[in-house]
């Protein structure tokens, strides 16, 4: 969501004649883009505050700025640990980037903008923003007040866009050539239950399914709470809907998830499994889980490995707790030390990455659909593209592939983190669509 805003405010500024630059020296205004999830990500904007100081000194003309939620959560906090930022907004501020950027110029004194706004919808994207594939926000903010998240507190009520202007948005993007949507929400499942007349995520993707031109649909971040049997329907039959879930679980103890407000137990986390695999049975399945809840007792962390091993899931993004200000878990009692937090982030990565490999060498031999985005990282010479799986696939495309096509290619060998291949049997076959 960070990346969307970061394209959307650069498009925007791009009508003031800004343009990107990708030397901080050079720049006439530097925009710091935040994350206020984790107590890790606010330490890192104001080691970056502090270089930007710097940049200031020798450029008193250098205007800086920070936005998005740690911008909405401690902006004092900023102005007083960082006197050389002259900008402070936060999300609901980013319709007016230009106007707020001027007025700095104007008034050479510190803007702040971190009120409420009105749901805007901005599309604008830099020239340098991928052609291939877009994020697509549907709805901002988050209702959900699990005690250990900040979110409902930096991005505010669940406001969908309406149906009609997230179908503009894409086609205009199919228009110029992307092929991937990845529609964006913090509770992605809960779309539309906010608009007259209310509509659901099913309907929206059944919508942009009939978009041409693209292929693939993802969306991310589902909360188990909203997840209705017309989504998982969806994802069924819904031909462009890609066979990928991500399901954030973040405990596998009942008195963890009580404690966290998640509003599910371990039991109906799993009929939900059944549910999406009964209707998908080859469905990629990725999770979030956080380790070091306050009170999270070794009997709860064994029923988080549990439930790990026996969901089998393809991705698992692991966190250690980090106490947010102005969440009710920030002063639960029993708060786990970082020593034993390290400890159980560490058995927990190493189980799930035993079993995303044993999972990913289930697909040794099989062909599998490549979007194909670029070149492989580690070697130029080879593409590199996307099952629908969201699998990394790196591959020699012979000459007979290009960046945009969607490749057909045979699984040859499993990686960490990646999936190496060669092109399906024949040239011809192999290259299933292309522009
Ligand atoms: N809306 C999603 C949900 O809860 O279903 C979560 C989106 S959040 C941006 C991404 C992940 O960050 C969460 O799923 C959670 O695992 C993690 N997270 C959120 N707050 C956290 C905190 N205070 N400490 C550690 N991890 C946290």
């Amino acid at each position: 969501m960070n990346e969307y805003d970061s394209e959307r405010v650069a498009g925007l500024l791009r009508a003031q004649r800004y343009e990107l630059t990708e030397c901080a020296d050079d720049a006439d205004l530097i925009l710091v883009n935040t994350c206020a999830i984790r107590e890790k990500a606010e330490d890192k904007v104001f080691s970056k505050l502090g270089e930007l100081g710097k940049l200031k000194r020798a450029n008193p003309q250098l205007v800086v700025g920070v936005m998005g939620c740690m911008a909405q959560l401690h902006q004092a906090e900023i102005q007083r640990r960082a006197p050389q930022v002259d900008l402070v907004f936060g999300s609901p501020a980013i319709a007016r980037v230009g106007e707020l950027v001027e007025r700095v110029r104007q008034g050479g004194r510190p803007v702040l903008d971190t009120g409420e706004g009105p749901l805007v919808k901005i599309t604008t994207r830099p020239p340098a923003a991928s052609r291939l594939k877009a994020y697509v926000t549907v709805m901002e903010g988050c209702e959900k007040h699990c005690t250990f998240c900040v979110v409902p507190t930096t991005r505010g009520r669940e406001r969908s866009h309406p149906p009609e202007t997230i179908l503009d948005e894409v086609r205009g993007l199919a228009a110029e050539g992307c092929r991937e949507v990845t529609l964006l929400g913090q509770t992605v499942n809960a779309y539309g239950r906010d608009l007259t007349p209310r509509t659901d995520l099913a309907a929206l993707m059944a919508a942009i399914d009939a978009v041409e031109g693209i292929e693939r649909i993802r969306f991310t971040t589902s909360n188990p709470y909203n997840l209705t049997p017309r989504l998982i329907a969806a994802v069924r039959d819904v031909p462009k809907v890609c066979e990928w879930f991500h399901l954030p679980l973040q405990s596998g103890s009942d008195e963890i998830l009580a404690r966290m407000n998640r509003g599910y137990t371990r039991r109906e986390y799993l009929a939900l499994i059944d549910a999406l695999r009964d209707a998908v049975p080859d469905i990629s399945l990725s999770t979030d889980l956080i380790v070091g809840f306050p009170g999270e007792t070794e009997a709860d962390f064994a029923a988080t490995l549990a439930m790990v091993e026996h969901v089998g899931y393809d991705n698992v993004f692991v966190f250690r707790y980090s106490p947010r200000p102005g969440t009710p878990a920030a002063t639960m009692p029993d708060q786990i030390s970082a020593e034993v937090k390290a400890d159980r982030n560490a058995r927990l990565l190493d189980l799930t990455t035993r079993i995303a490999t044993a999972r990913s060498r289930r697909r040794v031999d099989a062909d599998v659909g490549v979007l194909v985005g670029g070149t492989a990282e580690k070697n130029a010479g080879e593409l590199s593209g996307r099952t629908r799986c969201n699998r990394i696939v790196n591959f020699d495309g012979q000459g007979m592939v290009a960046i945009g096509d969607l490749a057909r290619v045979r699984v040859t060998e499993v990686l960490p983190h990646s999936l190496r291949g060669v092109l399906a049997a024949t040239p011809e076959e192999a290259v299933c669509l292309s522009r």
